[in-house]
């Protein structure tokens, strides 16, 4: 499962990130997570759950902020944000020269150590 692995390394850093900074316990990982980014949030909180065990972030709660998918057309020039988790053209013009700039993120935004 793809989950597993990306909470394997959002874990990883997170205890890195805590021990740097001289923190024993880690309480909270905030992460952004892109809707185009694939990564199912229900089972990613599931796989933190099963691998923060016996870890610093035993007591750790995962809180998920989803990113909408946001992009620019070049073709006329708007900047969009998609409802869905892909996007196919621009949703002004129809066009498929857009680039998307927003929604592929998988980030540690914040982090509450003690
Ligand atoms: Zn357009």
């Amino acid at each position: 499962m793809h989950e597993v692995s990306i909470a394997d390394s959002l874990l990883k850093i997170a205890v890195d990130e805590c021990k740097k900074n001289g923190c024993r316990i880690i309480l909270n990982v905030k992460v952004c997570i892109g809707k185009a980014s694939g990564v199912m949030p229900e089972a990613l909180l599931f796989a933190f759950d099963a691998l923060k065990a016996e870890t610093i972030a035993e007591g750790a709660t995962l809180t998920i902020e989803e990113v909408p998918v946001a992009g620019h057309c070049s073709a006329c020039n708007a900047d969009f944000t998609a409802p869905e988790s892909y996007v196919l053209c621009c949703p002004q013009c129809g066009s498929s020269a857009y680039t998307l700039h927003e929604g592929r993120e998988l980030d540690i935004k914040e982090l509450e150590v003690e």
